[in-house]
């Protein structure tokens, strides 16, 4: 019904991870609104997405669309090289109150994989001014994981569910320890990280940087685990001299329930990447933040610099409307808005739990997971989201909600309530 395949878009416009000749279908957006995104024929979603954890204040916020028209009338860009301008500083400024108290230098880029490619970079950088040799350059990760799509980010995302069977020969090999086995929720086990340690333990004079996800592994598997096993990864690090990169580009601005999964734990990365929700889903923009060791380790090293300079670096325009966004989730108590979304999915999706076909149900903050027994079909699930009003996009075995923060109880309910009945076995 509401399938208006344009047939441009079907023959000449590449969508995510799609076929140009058998493409799954695509469903044509008019406007989008609150929690509600409009297709051309009228039919309203309810957005169980966030448009990939982006969108936390909803569509078509009022604040975020004033924050951008008074930036388009100053200046939309201008290059940041040589060049500066108050929307990149008074970020800055809002990026280090609330980023890890250690953060002192940010570097903005214009994507999540982007800023993993710019992260990789600062360790390898540090590491090779630090120990005045390029053999400890090589990166340590965690199975499950995902990083993005460049080149240097696919080499770390999970080598099975990632695109190493399709990359593998080109793509730098790294070192990857079994994903956590301990769940978010478990009993503490030492042996959850006894892997991760017998290989840094023997290959540390190779590795500059770990790399992970903290606490929520994403879209490598959308697994929650132990808060203890980042302690561990700290101690590692420091006993071995390996900076510690914590990808935030998911979980951060509160999704997780903390305004940055780090909280959870308590352990402070060398390096961190944010991005997505960074500018509450208006505009692509990513920053990656360091220490001030980190950061002056680079500069005294045979580059002098941070050998990266993105022509969109610090887009006046996207900065602003960053600003907007996090000022706006601060003022708006997000944490009790994520702690009773968090309450209401555990409360609405445990039915779930009893179904035949369904793994495992887990739920995080604003995250809600439902792991089925078997590959979900992605283009008749979603025919039958839209049919009932709702817009979920899984991937292999798992359908997952992370709605806008600004969601409300009816909204919420209808989603998981449908998202159930389409799920449920015959
Ligand atoms: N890291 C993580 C944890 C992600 O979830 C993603 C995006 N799904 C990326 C990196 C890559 O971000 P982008 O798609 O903006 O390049």
């Amino acid at each position: 019904m509401n399938n208006n395949i344009d047939n441009f878009d079907r023959d000449h416009l590449w969508h995510p991870y799609t076929s140009t000749i058998n493409p799954l279908p695509t469903y044509k957006v008019a406007s989008a609104n609150g929690v509600k995104i409009k297709l051309e024929d009228g039919t309203e979603l309810i957005d169980g997405m966030s448009s990939w954890w982006a969108v936390v204040h909803g569509y078509n916020h009022p604040v975020l669309n004033r924050a951008a028209k008074a930036q388009i009338d100053c200046m939309a860009h201008v290059m940041f090289g040589g060049l500066t301008h108050e929307p990149a500083i008074e970020l800055g400024k809002l990026l280090l109150s609330i980023l890890p108290p250690n953060m002192n230098n940010i570097f903005y880029a214009d994507s999540g994989s982007v800023a993993v490619e710019v992260a990789m970079k600062m360790a390898m950088q540090a590491s090779i001014s630090k120990h005045k040799t390029t053999r400890k350059t090589n990166f340590v990760t965690i199975r499950s994981g995902y990083h993005g799509d460049t080149w240097n980010a696919m080499s770390v995302c999970d080598p099975v569910t990632g695109m190493h069977s399709l990359f593998g020969p080109a793509l730098n090999v790294r070192y990857f320890a079994p994903a956590p086995s301990c769940r978010f929720d478990d009993e503490w086990d030492d042996n959850c990280t006894t892997e991760l340690e017998d290989i840094i333990t023997t290959h540390h004079d190779e590795i500059a940087g770990l790399i992970l996800e903290p606490i929520v592994q994403g879209a490598g598997g959308m697994r929650f685990y132990h808060p203890n096993y980042l302690v561990k990864a700290r101690q590692l690090c420091d006993k071995y001299d390996i900076y510690l990169i914590f990808d935030e580009i998911a979980t951060g601005f509160g999704r997780t329930g903390r305004l940055f999964a780090w909280q959870h734990a308590g352990v402070m990365p060398d390096i961190m990447c944010i991005g997505k929700a960074l500018t509450g889903g208006y505009m692509t923009m990513s920053a990656v933040a360091a220490t001030r060791t980190v950061a002056d380790t680079i500069s005294l090293g045979e580059a002098g610099v941070m050998m990266h300079g993105p022509t969109f670096m610090g887009n006046p325009l996207a900065c602003a409307i960053a600003i907007a966004s996090i000022k706006l989730l601060l003022s708006n108590d997000w944490q009790a808005k994520v702690a009773h979304i968090e309450a209401l999915m555990k409360r609405l999706m445990a039915p779930a739990r009893n179904f035949s076909n369904v793994a495992d149900v887990r739920i995080l903050g604003a995250i809600g997971v439902i792991e089925m027994k078997s590959p979900i079909d992605l283009a008749s699930f979603q025919a039958e989201c839209v049919k009932r009003g709702i817009w979920v996009r899984p991937f292999g075995r798992l359908a997952y909600i992370m709605p806008p923060f600004i969601i409300n109880d009816e909204d919420l309910t209808t989603l998981i309530t449908q998202l159930l009945e389409i799920i449920a076995p015959e």
